[in-house]
């Protein structure tokens, strides 16, 4: 095949799971017959920016090019509006980034992660979520996740920010928001842990996601004070505007580290890697751009003694989440992998969709990315219109929370 070229870049915005999970999926067509791929630019939050970004600039800046010079294309890509990275135009790139490495692999006959070197392992180790409104609650939910089969259980008390916003609510003038007090972490968070060591033993691995919902010092107090309990990772103690905090944690405690799923250029977490002040990279890749750059930056981190954790939450689309098993499969420095309980349209709608056993993922041995997408059916989910507001957290005076 001497002559191949890109002939037309679909989107497809749809919902198959409510709420919030608006995903917007990309399709790369060819001018070989039959010949396409399919990408994940699932910036849930603003669906129809990424829409734009993709029909009106960087759609028709690939048209006509060739799908098989993926670096290149990335490259140009990225610089092409000249003021580069940010999460709009990131998830565009990232949507047709993942198809041309989806074409790469049907063109080669081979699964994406035999053209990245090959399985290190026949299947990725998953976590789960486990929560609930007390300590017994959170201890149950964890039993029945490992009554599934996991053994690596996210554990969190009260839902996305904590026990005290359920009856936290707005002073007198104060505006909407979820209300929360980011002190209580500091009691409450290293109790729960230490109730589930008594309860659950050492069988099981236990997270906890902080959400960056604490002043600096106070994540250096919990990273401190969770010690104990031996954690496989604490997440998002930060926001990225505090990474230098990173050092003061790292001096005080050996609890693991895992960050990065805000960040949205690629090189952003390279000193928190470099200065070895992480252990796991929280990267989403479609934030980042997609597969390219979370190749380049899985190779990095094995310099560093640094694994691997791509953030898969369930508004990653099923192409994103096919991406991150096939990059877990080759990677070496794979660490664990974010894994959530899909809906049954989801499944119908992407065939091939990866799947879970006794806390084991496993991909297909198709090739490409292994998955496919039901365009009717997406067409009978469309995505609802309201704008999510689990985003804006305030304190219990009213002020608003920078996560
Ligand atoms: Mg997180």
């Amino acid at each position: 095949m001497s002559e191949l070229k890109i002939t037309d870049v679909q989107v497809h915005l749809t919902q198959p799971t409510s709420p919030a999970c608006r995903l917007v999926i990309v399709k790369v067509l060819t001018s070989e017959a039959g010949l396409y791929g399919l990408g994940c630019a699932t910036y849930t939050q603003r669906i129809h920016a990424v829409d734009a970004a993709i029909r009106r600039h960087i759609g028709p800046f690939v048209i006509g090019k060739d799908p098989r010079n993926i670096e290149d294309l990335w490259q140009s890509m990225m610089v092409s509006a000249y003021w580069r990275n940010g999460p709009v135009m990131n998830n565009a790139i990232s949507g047709i980034d993942m198809a041309l490495w989806d074409i790469k692999g049907k063109l080669a006959d081979m699964p994406c992660y035999d053209l990245w070197g090959g399985r290190c392992r026949p299947a990725v180790t998953a976590y789960t979520h486990a929560g609930g409104r007390s300590f017994e609650e959170v201890a149950d939910h964890v039993r029945r996740c490992m009554e599934r089969g996991y053994r690596h259980v996210r554990c969190q008390l009260g839902g996305y920010v904590g026990l005290d916003a359920a009856h936290l609510g707005p002073p007198e003038g104060g505006q909407a928001g979820v209300y929360f007090n980011p002190k209580e972490k500091l009691t409450r968070v290293p109790a729960l842990f230490e109730h589930l060591r008594a309860e659950l033993g050492d069988e099981v691995e236990l997270l906890h996601d902080v959400h960056e919902r604490l002043a600096p010092i106070d994540a250096v107090a919990l990273a401190k004070s969770l010690e104990p309990y031996r954690l496989f990772f604490l997440e998002d103690l930060l926001a990225p505007e505090d990474i230098d905090w990173f050092q003061n944690i790292r001096s005080q405690c050996a609890t693991p580290i895992a960050m990065g799923e805000l960040f949205n250029h690629p090189r952003e977490i390279t000193p928190l890697v470099a200065g070895r002040l992480i252990d796991f990279i929280r990267v989403h890749i479609s934030q980042i751009g997609g597969i390219t750059p979370a190749l380049k930056l899985a190779h990095l981190c094995d310099a560093f003694g640094v694994r691997t954790a791509w953030h898969v939450p369930g508004d990653t689309s099923p192409v994103g989440a096919a991406a991150c098993v096939h990059l877990d499969l080759a990677m070496h420095n794979f660490g664990i992998q974010e894994w959530g309980r899909r809906g049954e349209a989801e499944e119908e709608m992407f065939p091939g969709l990866p799947q879970v056993r006794e806390g084991m993922i496993y991909a297909n041995q198709r090739a490409g990315l292994g998955i496919c997408f039901d365009e009717e059916m997406a067409a009978e989910f469309p995505p609802d219109e309201r704008d999510l507001d689990w985003t804006i957290a305030r304190l219990p005076d009213g002020t608003l929370w920078r996560p």
